[in-house]
Parts: structure tokens; C-alpha cells; sequence
């Protein structure tokens, strides 16, 4: 099996959408490894005190881009890697930019797939699970096409992903462009948007504050959580050793959702109740991530479920 670099000096990375929670973990892995990377992103989503974090490494350079309008020329730099993972990705986010996720994920895209063209670098486009919709297959393999509602209230995201993956395909099938897929699947940890909207968040903050836990529907449905550095560790191991084909990215590690309130409420030690709530439409069912393809590159999940909740609450603890 090849061997991950671990000393990445003298090679360039753009990474779109570097203020972002899981981007801003990428830009600091590769910091560390030696790399130069150069950040885009125009805070729609993305927090400004994360690029004030990587601004610390002497390698990082930043500026402030909607991609799907512009990107810089770099006339100056050649990249060896393009990381395309601009993209809003909480279901809070779809109701009110969709439009914005739709022109990123298909103009920004498409923006940068020239770029990687132009510069001979290989390109790495973060898909997601949501391009496999409500799955009717258990766990999820990336042969799957999935199960998704085109005009649903996840459609822009969900859509938007699957068009992005058919434009990285095309620009290796038709220019030869070196590209990956990842499919990341429920990822959480530090950095996350406090008031993201998504579970994890939520339930940490209700439970640290205790106040009731709202859990949508009946709780039943199912995710499977991967810690940020495990997921980082995934996206290292596909962009260096992996081919054009997609890969699951994630933890197979599944809960349900009524399962995960109750684990937070005993991990923080708090007095919350739950207090169950409408479930939106087009929520998937169940969702497990089979990661066979990309641990035959050597990735494995490292962070338990207990030790990545306590590390995530005690980030959020910092922000109160
Ligand atoms: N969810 C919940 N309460 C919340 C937020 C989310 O019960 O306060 C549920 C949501 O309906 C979904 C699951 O938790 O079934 C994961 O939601 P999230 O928004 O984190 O991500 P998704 O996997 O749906 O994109």
C-alpha cells in the first residue's frame, strides 16, 4: 500500500471556502504538513475568527472571493492540489440561500475545475451523502445513484451536489483532469457554527443550557457521526492515494436520533428533557456511510462517539 506524504513543503493548495468548519481543519492539516495554501472564501457561511486562526501559519494566504463570481487570476503560483469545499451545507442554510448553494456548487465549481485544468493540479470535489437522498439501501456504497426528490426543500443542495460531481467527472472523462470525489457524510466537532441548525450543535447547546432537546419526528431516524479530524484524515488519504471514482467519507458509527439526544444529555451531565418536534420534509431515514473503498487506503476512524462529544462541548463551552 502507498504510504501517505506527511511533508508537504513546496506545494500549493487552493482551498474554496477555507472560513468554513470542516475547510478550515483541511488548511490546517496541510499548514502543518509544510504546504502553502491559499484560501478563498466571502463569509456567507464561513467565520471570519477561522481565517484569524490560520492566518498564524506564515504559509496561509487569504482572500476574501464569491467564487461563483470571480476567482483570483494567480498568475504567480502554480497549484499542485484545488479543494473545492465552498459550499453551505446545513439543511438551515437551504431555506435561505439556495440560490447561492446552487451558483456555488455549479459556476464556482466549474471555475475552479478550469483552474485545476490550466495548472495540471489535481482537483477535489466534497460531495455529500445528501446525493444519495432518502436512501432505499443500507448502508450506503458508492454504487448507489441514489434516491433524491428534485424540487424538494433539500433539492438545491442535494441537486447542486450531484451536478458538481457530474461536472468533476466530465472534466476527467473529457480533459483528464486528475480528480476525486469524496462523499462526506455527517461530520461534527470544533469550529461548528453554534447556531448551524444542524443536530449536533443543537442538541449541545440545549443540553449545556438545559433546555429541551428538540428532537424532529420521533427520533427514529439515523445518522452516523464522524469526528472533524477523522474526516480530514479521510479527505488527506483520498486526495494523495485515491482515483476519480467517489468515495464515502464518514464513520459508519450509527445512532439514532433519539438515541444521540440521550447520549448528550448524560455525557454534559444535564437536566434537559426531550421535546419532540414536526419532522421537516424529504428528512432521510437512515444513513450509514459502507467506507470499505476509501479504508482500503489505510483510513480508519480513529475518535469515539463519547470522546468527540465531549471535545465539541467543551469547544462550545469556550464560545459562552
Ligand atoms: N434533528 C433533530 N433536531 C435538531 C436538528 C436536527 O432531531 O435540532 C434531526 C434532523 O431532522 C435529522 C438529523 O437530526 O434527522 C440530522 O440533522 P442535521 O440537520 O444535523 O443533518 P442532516 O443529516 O439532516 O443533513
Amino acid at each position: 500500500m502507498q504510504k501517505l506524504p506527511m511533508d508537504l513543503t513546496g506545494k500549493n493548495i487552493l482551498v474554496a471556502g477555507a472560513a468554513g468548519f470542516v475547510p478550515s481543519h483541511v488548511c490546517q492539516l496541510y499548514l502543518e504538513k509544510g504546504a502553502t495554501v491559499y484560501g478563498l472564501d466571502n463569509f456567507i457561511t464561513g467565520s471570519k475568527s477561522n481565517i484569524e486562526l490560520l492566518s498564524k501559519f506564515e504559509k496561509f494566504h487569504f482572500e476574501e472571493r464569491n467564487i461563483f463570481e470571480s476567482i483570483p487570476e494567480y498568475k504567480d503560483v502554480k497549484f499542485d492540489y484545488i479543494l473545492s469545499l465552498a459550499s453551505p451545507a446545513s439543511p438551515i442554510d437551504f431555506k435561505i440561500i439556495p440560490l447561492e448553494i446552487m451558483r456555488v456548487n455549479s459556476e464556482g465549481t466549474l471555475k475552479l475545475l478550469e483552474l485545476a485544468k490550466a495548472h495540471g493540479a489535481t482537483f477535489l470535489e466534497a460531495s455529500t451523502s445528501e446525493v444519495y437522498g432518502d436512501p432505499e439501501i443500507h448502508p450506503q456504497v458508492e454504487s448507489y445513484v441514489g434516491h433524491v426528490n428534485p424540487i424538494g426543500p433539500r433539492s438545491c443542495y442535494d441537486e447542486a451536489k450531484r451536478f458538481a460531481e457530474a461536472l468533476t467527472m466530465s472534466f476527467h472523462t473529457r480533459y483528464n483532469v486528475d480528480t476525486r470525489i469524496i462523499r462526506i457524510f455527517n461530520t461534527y466537532g470544533p469550529r461548528m457554527r453554534p447556531n448551524d441548525g444542524r443536530v449536533i450543535p443543537n442538541f449541545v447547546n440545549q443540553a449545556m443550557d438545559n433546555e429541551e432537546l428538540t428532537v424532529y419526528g420521533d427520533g427514529s431516524q439515523t445518522r452516523s457521526f464522524c469526528y472533524v479530524t477523522d474526516l480530514v484524515n479521510a479527505i488527506d488519504h483520498v486526495l494523495m492515494l485515491g482515483d476519480h471514482m467517489p468515495y464515502n467519507i464518514g464513520n459508519p458509527d450509527e445512532y439514532t436520533i433519539k438515541e444521540c439526544a440521550e447520549l448528550i444529555i448524560s455525557a454534559l451531565d444535564s437536566k434537559s428533557v426531550l421535546s419532540f418536534k414536526e419532522l421537516p420534509k424529504d428528512d432521510p431515514k437512515r444513513r450509514r456511510p459502507d467506507i470499505s473503498r476509501v479504508m482500503k487506503l489505510g483510513y480508519l476512524p480513529k475518535v469515539t462517539f463519547a470522546e468527540g462529544l465531549e471535545k465539541t462541548a467543551s469547544y462550545f463551552k469556550s464560545l459562552k
